[in-house]
């Protein structure tokens, strides 16, 4: 490897064991980096697929493994970060040792919003082995909480023979798809036996959900899926917090030697500060965090559009491009939905400013493909169909 090593920069120091923090490390030795690296990550397990938790792990036990890594990185595990000197340059751990740093990438995720009183939550490889263990004796089973994560939980626990209720304080993944394709999927929800309850939860207590304009859901098992709160703890004291939150730049960068990626860091796109607490958004934010740490302002901008991906009742959602989308699409491959819910279909969408969407239902599509389709609205070359 050759040595490429940014001047006062030997000893890099990455919080956080996700796929921001592995991706980092990979990203820092591509670039040439070859100095002491060392990941810190409070899980005792290595790092592992976040999504495969509420998809191929929760239906069938799928695989939630990553490739193992190649960067060498020295791997504390099971330790977390509780502080930040950034004059002293150095992390404080809950071990009681401080570890050094001249370069600081912080990749600490997000955790779920609680409901307490007994509600499980999804973010975790052990929550999500619990969540398996729980189904199997077929409960009957609340979510609270219809956005992505937990129309998947509501999928798997259908797919598992449980009595689903959704407690859902809008139209499901309204907010994250749009009409169109909230109305798809909440027709496969619908068809697949799983009750929509509209309301939001304000209390639970011995699995009687109570939403706010006085219903009450009951089950045997409740899982909260109601947002999630980036983990800044450990920076309070740091001075490196706006208004509680981390606000990176376009580089990821928050203070000279530190940048920040993934569910944690805000970030301004296309000029609104905002997280994107996506997986592919935090591989492409740690990709530029690592360059901007070593090469500053010569690292490319964060700017791309988003690719995201959901898979629930038999349908599977590639999507590349700025979600929600209004009005109706453009059918650049297979039949209205409406009629052929499960497609294959490849969808098209373009925003007022010009911006495209592609979305691809049960339809296998290379990822680059997706994206030229979103950019030209065309049928990108030839395209192998599947369920
Ligand atoms: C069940 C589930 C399904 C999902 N499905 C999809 C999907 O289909 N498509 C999609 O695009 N996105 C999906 N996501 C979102 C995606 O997984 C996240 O955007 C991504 O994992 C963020 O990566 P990250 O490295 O920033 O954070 P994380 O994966 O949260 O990793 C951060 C790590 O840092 C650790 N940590 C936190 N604080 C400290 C500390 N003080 N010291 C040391 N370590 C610390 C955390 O424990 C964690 O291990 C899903 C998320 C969940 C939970």
């Amino acid at each position: 490897m050759s040595t490429d090593r940014t001047p006062g920069i030997d000893r890099i120091v990455v919080v956080g064991n996700g796929i921001a923090g592995q991706t980092a490390c990979d990203s820092l030795r591509t670039a040439g980096f070859d100095g002491e690296l060392t990941v810190v990550g409070d899980e005792s397990v290595p790092a592992y697929s976040r999504p495969a938790l509420s998809k191929a792990l929760l239906t069938d036990g799928g695989s939630h493994e990553l490739a193992a890594p190649a960067h060498g990185a020295t791997e504390l595990l099971g330790v977390a970060a509780v502080g930040l000197d950034v004059d002293a340059r150095r992390v404080r751990l809950d071990d009681g040792t401080d570890l050094p740093f001249d370069g600081l990438v912080v990749a600490t995720g997000a955790r779920p919003r609680p409901l307490g009183n007994g509600a499980l939550v999804l973010r975790t490889l052990d929550d999500a082995l619990l969540l398996r263990e729980r189904l199997t004796a077929r409960p009957s089973v609340a979510v609270v909480g219809a956005g992505p994560l937990g129309m998947e939980v509501a999928s798997a626990a259908a797919q598992a023979g449980c009595e689903v209720t959704v407690v859902a304080d809008t139209a499901p993944m309204l907010p994250q798809f749009g009409p169109y394709l909230a109305e798809l999927f909440t027709g496969a929800a619908t068809a697949a036996g799983v009750k929509i309850v509209s309301g939001t939860a304000i209390g639970l207590d011995a699995g009687t959900v109570t939403l706010d304009a006085g219903t009450r859901v009951t089950a045997e098992l409740v899982v909260a899926a109601i947002g999630d709160i980036p983990n800044v703890e450990w920076l309070h004291d740091s001075g490196l917090l706006t208004g509680g939150r981390l606000i990176a730049d376009s580089r990821g960068r928050v203070a000279p030697g530190i940048v920040a990626a993934g569910d944690v860091a805000h970030l301004p796109i296309r000029g609104i500060v905002r997280r994107i607490p996506l997986w592919n958004s935090a591989i492409e934010q740690a990709r530029v965090a690592a360059v901007a740490l070593l090469r500053g302002d010569d690292a490319p901008e964060f700017d791309t559009d988003p690719y995201f991906w959901t898979e629930q009742f038999g349908l599977h959602l590639k999507a590349i491009g700025r979600l929600p989308v209004d009005g109706d699409p453009t059918f650049l491959l297979g039949n209205d939905t409406a009629d052929d819910p499960h497609g294959p279909a490849l969808l098209h969408w373009r925003h007022p400013d010009g911006a495209g969407v592609a979305v691809a239902i049960n339809h296998r599509i290379p990822i680059p493909r997706l994206r030229r389709a979103a950019a030209t609205g065309q049928l990108p070359g030839t395209v192998t169909a599947s369920g």
